[in-house]
């Protein structure tokens, strides 16, 4: 059985202040609960020390955006991943699409980021999914594969439980539009398939693919609820505790 994961992805938002109140009022509705699955929020950096004491994995956990894809050195602005560590970071995202829209992220960096991520015992969450016209012309899965293979093939050392797949139509992101449960399974199926042609059934069966793309209390239910579908990475609606709570109750009556 595969735990649920939900994620949220704070982007540039919630300075310390802010970001621990977010995160204890998470906290608070969650604590005292029995979930069925994790819980994880993912700060700026500059926040990550202050969610930290509200966030140590009870029930909420910590996690980050970004990290280097070195170990240290001559890199000015990146933080690496055994600093994240040190920080209390479980989690890191590596390869959202806006990495990959906006700094031009390339696959040699996603592969060496999560070996970073791994080599510290941290778990990585690797996002993939195609854009609105790749979706239009008929090429999502053509797109899916190649980010899949560009990458998962040339890990050093990842197994079900160090990494977990998000797959995010970036056409669904932050739109309001979310894939329908047809689209949403289908490519989750697909990239299972991927996983276990090129890391084994075993690793396929047990590794979580979450879904990311305007995931909200009203659909999160449905979603999550999809044969393939492990839980959700969470932007916008992680903003807000009564709608990144929902989210969880929308995981928790999925599995329950
Ligand atoms: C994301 O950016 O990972 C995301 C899923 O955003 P949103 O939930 O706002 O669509």
């Amino acid at each position: 059985m595969r735990r649920y994961l939900v994620a949220g992805n704070w982007k540039l938002n919630l300075g310390p202040g802010a970001g621990r109140d977010l995160a204890s009022a998470v906290g608070e509705r969650l604590r005292g609960r029995t979930l069925h699955g994790d819980v994880l929020v993912c700060p700026p950096f500059v926040t990550i020390p202050a969610v930290a004491t509200v966030a140590k994995g009870d029930p909420v956990m910590l996690g980050a955006q970004t990290c280097s894809a070195h170990e240290n050195g001559a890199y000015t602005g990146e933080v690496a991943a055994d600093m994240l560590k040190e920080a209390g970071v479980q989690y890191v995202i590596v390869g959202h699409s806006e990495r990959r829209q906006y700094h031009r992220e390339t696959d040699d960096e996603f592969r060496a980021k999560i070996d970073r991520v791994h080599a510290h015992g941290l778990k990585a969450i690797f996002c993939f999914g195609e854009l609105l016209d790749e979706r239009q012309s008929g090429r999502a899965e053509e797109v899916v594969r190649a980010q899949l293979t560009g990458v998962l093939p040339r890990l050093e050392g990842p197994n079900a439980y160090n990494l977990v797949l998000a797959y995010e139509p970036v056409w669904a992101i932050g739109t309001g539009e979310t894939a329908t449960p047809e689209i949403a399974q289908q490519v989750h199926a697909f990239s299972r398939a991927q996983v276990a042609e090129i890391l084994g059934a075993d690793v396929a069966a047990n590794m979580r693919i979450l879904y990311g793309g305007s995931c909200k209390p009203g659909n999160a239910r449905e979603l999550i609820g999809l044969p393939d579908v492990d839980g959700g990475l969470i932007g916008g609606a992680s903003l807000k505790a009564e709608d990144f709570v929902g989210i969880v109750d929308g995981a928790e009556a999925a599995v329950g």
